[in-house]
């Protein structure tokens, strides 16, 4: 009997991975990839205590409704009747309200600072080097309106005791001289963070590997089942069987469909977003950004820069959506006029899991189960990995370090 299989070797499974090695455990990590490729590599880099607002918030219902009806919107859910989404979006309805923003904003902010603290930790002492670099990131914004948002989002982050200087143009050219930026105003949040993803992912197998972790890739996981007294049974396809004293389902997206087959309800959309990387460019800004109208994301990667966004919950169709694509390409010389956009490279898209509540499950999948749920963090995954890896290993130690009910994955059922 395997000791603790890992279904799924994106950022929250290696981890996870990592955390369970220092605790003197033996991990098979199990992947339908190769390891090379999807929503862990291609992401924005940012790790942010800043993003303590869950997904599921006030307002969000409406901006999302306008913006459904524009064909290059940042935002889009495509209207289909599967049942699966039409409970999700009834659920995501149900928790866009102020008690719920209010239960999780500490939570989320001392989820991410711990996560800040263990890559910080990794790269300083560990012999890694994936870029990581404490600079902050600039929530940059043309309107008035973007601005009062802003503003009062850094009221919310000081109430919490996270750092938020507001800039004017003038104070945004001191902070970031490096480029010109054409925008109203800025808010730079300092304890913000980003690094270098698939360098991270790619340096993390490497040394997970030392460390002895099996790594079975093109595997596909079928199906789990918990049933026995002792140990889970992990079915893959074409018929193989692995037993394992625990196992944690960190398949990202796939992790609702997985346990769809295994009879267990964990709502998570697949909520796509794309990626383009200039390479060396001649200019490019030393501080991550976002650009507030555009929702598009800004992240310097060593001599590269990659730009994201949207974020369309449209079913796993592997579609490049050319006007979604176009227009957060036209949002950069908008705020960046000196960066030329015109060869962005191949255009990278992955699927963030998206919960109904904005929260990760992290947990076991029932009390007392062998089989620990972690998975549906949606825009936060990278940023969130490491904490979400001490919590499944603090779990499977039984240590006592319960994380918070909110985190639950029978919460939905
Ligand atoms: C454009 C974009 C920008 C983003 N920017 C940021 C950012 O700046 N900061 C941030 O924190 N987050 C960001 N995210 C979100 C972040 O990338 C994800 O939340 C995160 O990568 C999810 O990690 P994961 O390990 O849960 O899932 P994944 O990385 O998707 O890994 C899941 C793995 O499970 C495997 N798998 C699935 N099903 C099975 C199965 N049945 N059997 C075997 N293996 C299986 C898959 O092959 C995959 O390798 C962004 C996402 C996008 C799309």
């Amino acid at each position: 009997m395997k000791d603790v299989v890992i279904i799924g070797g994106g950022a929250v499974g290696l981890w996870s991975a990592w955390h369970l090695i220092q605790a003197g455990r033996q991990v098979t990590i199990i992947d339908k990839g190769d390891f090379t490729d999807g929503c862990s590599y291609g992401n924005a880099g940012m790790i942010v205590p800043s993003h303590f607002i869950p997904m599921a918030s006030p307002g969000v219902i409406s901006k999302g409704i306008q913006w459904m009806f524009r064909k290059d919107s940042p935002f889009y859910i495509r209207p289909r009747l599967n049942t699966e989404l039409v409970r999700w979006l009834w659920s995501f309805y149900r928790s866009s309200n102020k008690t719920h923003v209010a239960q999780s904003i500490e939570l989320l902010r001392d989820l991410h600072t711990e996560s800040r603290e263990s890559y910080k930790n990794l790269d300083k002492n560990h012999g890694f080097d994936f870029g990581f670099q404490q600079k902050g990131i600039l929530m940059l914004y043309k309107s008035i309106s973007a601005e009062r948002d802003e503003l009062e989002m850094a009221e919310q982050a000081h109430r919490l005791g996270i750092e938020a200087v507001h800039l004017s143009a003038e104070e945004l050219r001191r902070v970031e001289p490096a480029v010109q930026i054409t925008v109203k105003g800025a808010v730079h949040y300092p304890g913000d963070a980003h690094i270098v993803p698939h360098e991270f992912m790619a340096q993390m197998i490497h040394k997970l590997k030392l460390r002895g972790v099996e790594f079975l890739q093109n595997s596909e996981v079928v199906h789990i089942d918990d049933s026995a007294s002792s140990g889970v049974d992990v079915h893959l396809y074409g018929g193989q069987r692995i037993e394992a004293r625990n196992v944690i389902v960190a398949a990202g997206t796939w992790a609702g469909k997985l346990m769809k087959e295994s009879r267990y309800y964990l709502p998570i959309q697949d909520g796509k977003g794309y990626s383009m990387t200039l390479k060396h460019p001649e200019l490019k800004p030393t501080i991550p950004s976002i650009l507030h109208e555009a929702r598009v994301a800004i992240t310097p990667m060593g001599d590269d820069l990659r730009i994201s966004g949207t974020l369309e919950i449209s079913g796993m169709d592997g579609e490049i959506n050319p006007h979604r694509v176009n227009s957060i390409l036209k949002a950069i010389p908008e705020y960046y006029p000196e960066i030329q956009t015109g060869n962005p490279g191949p255009v990278w898209y992955g699927y963030r899991p998206c919960t109904p509540d904005g929260l990760p499950c992290i947990g076991p999948m029932k009390k007392g189960s062998a089989v620990i749920i972690a998975a549906g963090h949606a825009m936060m995954g990278l940023s969130l990995a490491p904490v979400t890896g001490r919590i499944v290993c603090d779990i499977v130690q039984n240590k006592q370090r319960k994380p918070n009910n909110k985190l639950d994955p029978y919460r939905f059922s």
